[in-house]
């Protein structure tokens, strides 16, 4: 199985280029966001949780976190693979997810890093805010969460760094330029 772990901040393009890396590769497509998201619109317990945390532009706990992205990866059982997007986090998560991985005699077989410089990631997301209405994506929360990032989340560089599976991928330029990067770095696997 390839098991792709998409990172990089807030509006740095992991939700767009996974859905081409998915349509490419035939893999099964993780977005933590999107599966938080979907429980806030259905109304669930743990949407309503999560709700307080992302419009304050705070990450879930660790261990929610963990016991919601085993159970979404356990349905995906028997696939070619799957896209790990906006999870791991932390370092927790990082470690729960190769744990986990091991269990089930799998790794991670890639960490791919969008980056993108600030002023550019905030332009981006005021934007999608303004187009798609999403809560988070107003000036005020952004901030919030890339100091989150900064924090909690960008120290992961150096753990996948070490545990041998970083990629750099420059995620300035076009959509296309950018895949065109990251199938290069895929197809080397
Ligand atoms: P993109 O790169 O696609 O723009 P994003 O970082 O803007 O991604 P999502 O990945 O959709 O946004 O995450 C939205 C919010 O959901 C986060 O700010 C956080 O509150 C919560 N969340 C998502 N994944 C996790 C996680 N692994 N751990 C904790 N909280 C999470």
């Amino acid at each position: 199985m390839l098991n792709i772990v998409i990172f990089g901040a807030p509006g740095s393009g992991k939700g767009t280029q996974s859905a081409r890396i998915v349509e490419k590769y035939g893999l099964n497509h993780i977005s933590t966001g999107d599966v938080l998201r979907a429980e806030i619109k259905n109304g669930t317990e743990l949407g309503k949780t999560a709700k307080g945390y992302i419009d304050n532009g705070q990450l879930i706990p660790d261990a929610l976190m963990i016991d919601i992205l085993a159970s979404v990866f356990d349905s995906f059982k028997d696939s070619k693979g799957v896209i790990f997007d906006g999870f791991p986090r932390t370092i927790a998560q990082a470690e729960a997810l190769k744990k986990m991985l091991k269990e089930r005699g799998q790794e991670v077989s890639i960490m791919l890093d969008l980056e993108v410089p600030e002023d550019e990631l905030m332009t981006r997301l005021i934007k999608r805010g303004q187009e798609s209405g999403r809560a988070d994506d107003n000036e005020e929360t952004i901030k919030k969460r890339l100091v989150v990032y900064h924090s909690q989340t960008a120290p992961l560089i150096d753990w996948y760094k070490n545990d041998g599976k970083y990629c750099h991928i420059q995620g300035l330029g076009t959509m296309e330029g950018i895949f065109a990067d990251i199938c290069a770095a895929i197809d080397k696997l």
